[in-house]
């Protein structure tokens, strides 16, 4: 498998997951930018949001409105980024189909600003 989130949907490499049903996963990125700073994906390995059926897509979003639900409430965020990189043109690095969500406040820094996070203290956080 040369696909490092199909390693993690299979069960073979650990995430801090934090949603998770039959079509999606989604767990803390991580090199996160900002506290919370979660991917969402499908499990089946598509490379683009163009590659999903419309019914995937469906499931997809919806489990995105969840972790963003989630992430509002427990880490008391006052909005969000929601940011696909498709194509290494904008950016991106694994090519599994990833919906980051940055939970944003303010003072957070900003998106463009790698951080020391501590993920489990963040993880313990959401799931608790
Ligand atoms: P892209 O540029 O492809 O949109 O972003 C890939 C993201 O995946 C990056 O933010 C990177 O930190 C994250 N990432 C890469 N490998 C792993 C991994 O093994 N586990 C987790 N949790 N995140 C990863
Ligand atoms: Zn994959």
């Amino acid at each position: 498998m040369d696909c490092v989130f199909c390693e993690i949907i299979a069960g073979k490499k650990d995430c801090f997951k934090i949603y998770e049903d039959e079509n999606v996963l989604a767990f803390l990125d991580i090199n996160p930018v900002v506290e919370g700073h979660t991917l969402v994906m499908p499990k089946r390995h598509v490379e683009r949001l163009e590659d999903l059926s419309d019914e995937e897509a469906v499931f997809v979003l919806r489990a995105i409105k969840r972790v963003v639900k989630l992430l509002l409430k427990k880490l008391q965020a006052d909005g969000y980024n929601v940011v696909v990189n498709a194509g290494r043109i904008a950016g991106q690095e694994i090519l599994h189909l990833h919906f980051h969500v940055f939970p944003r406040k303010s003072g957070d820094g900003g998106l463009f600003t790698p951080k020391e996070i501590d993920l489990e203290r963040v993880y313990r956080k959401i799931m608790d």
